[in-house]
């Protein structure tokens, strides 16, 4: 994919997309922060993060799912354009903008005013993501579909099951998808300062990495059939690796990253401002903003 003309990336993409790193030698492309005192009392109290990688993380926090969805925040997952606004960051589209469809006004972000941008961050199920790759496939049956099943199998004989029926997929009832099966994007009213549009809507089901709470079911997968945190990354310039650039990868000099996101299992992701824009679109990620603070 050609990087879009004026639009901001997240810094690790515009590198990517550049072939080249850009900006500042050695400075950080994501900087996370995560909540050493989780657990501890006003912390969540008794609730801490299990450092594991098997997922057994029981009542407590599975880091590694943390820490992805941060990672995530970081390479893309994110707008750069104020939803509480609607005002683009230094006059530039963010990538997300080409994506996000507000439905109310039947129009892209990339074409909206500022005015309308900011209506679309509060329009709750009217905020839907457009790139190709995500949406969701499900089969499932209502509730009082299944009570007439069972009413009818109650009646069956030795030569009848006195039950016909058919699936068929209804795209308007896909969880967490629009009627026209776009996945929606958090849009809560009021406007939640770091977490809304960032984030898929809390409606989805199965839960999904990159919505703005922590869910207990999560998975470490980033990859379908459990998640769309990659086919969402996909749409915006993301690449599956070739076996030779995953090689190149390992070898890639610079490749130790830093971190400051969030804090608690991102409750609280607090996006914050661009750190720099120069000749090439990009953006640096930041978040940190701590309810129980204690920096690390
Ligand atoms: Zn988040």
């Amino acid at each position: 994919m050609q990087p879009k003309p004026g639009t901001l990336y997240s810094y690790a993409l515009a590198n990517k997309i550049a072939g080249a790193y850009l900006g500042t030698a050695n400075a950080a492309q994501i900087n996370a922060n995560f909540n050493s005192n989780l657990g501890n009392a006003g912390c969540l109290d008794g609730t801490f993060f299990y450092l594991g990688l098997d997922s057994n993380h029981g009542a407590n926090i599975d880091f590694v799912v943390t820490l992805l969805h941060e990672m995530g925040h970081g390479i893309g997952f994110q707008t750069f354009t104020n939803g509480s606004t609607g005002a683009q960051n230094g006059g530039y589209l963010a990538i997300w903008d080409h994506f996000l469809y507000g439905s109310t006004a039947g129009k892209l972000w990339k074409d909206m005013t500022n005015a309308e941008r900011q209506a679309s961050a509060l329009s709750i199920d009217k905020l839907a993501w457009t790139g190709a790759g995500v949406t969701i496939p499900s089969v499932r049956i209502t509730q009082a579909d299944g009570v007439a099943l069972l009413g009818q199998l109650a009646k069956r004989t030795r030569t009848s099951s006195g039950v016909v029926g058919a699936f068929n997929l209804v795209g308007s009832q896909y969880s967490g998808a629009d009627p026209l099966g776009r996945m929606m994007m958090f849009a809560p009213n009021p406007y939640q300062s770091g977490s809304s549009v960032s984030h898929f809507d809390t409606s989805a089901f199965r839960n999904q990495l990159m919505e703005p709470a922590i869910s207990g079911d999560l998975t470490q997968s980033v990859l379908l059939p459990q998640d769309l945190t990659f086919k969402l990354l996909q749409d915006i310039g993301w690449k599956v690796p070739t076996n030779a650039g995953r090689a190149g990868m390992l070898g890639l000099p610079g490749s130790k990253r830093q971190g400051v996101l969030s804090t608690l299992p991102f409750f609280h992701c607090r996006l914050l401002p661009p750190m720099l824009l120069v000749e090439f679109p990009r953006r640096r990620f930041h978040l940190g903003e701590y309810p129980c603070d204690s920096k690390h």
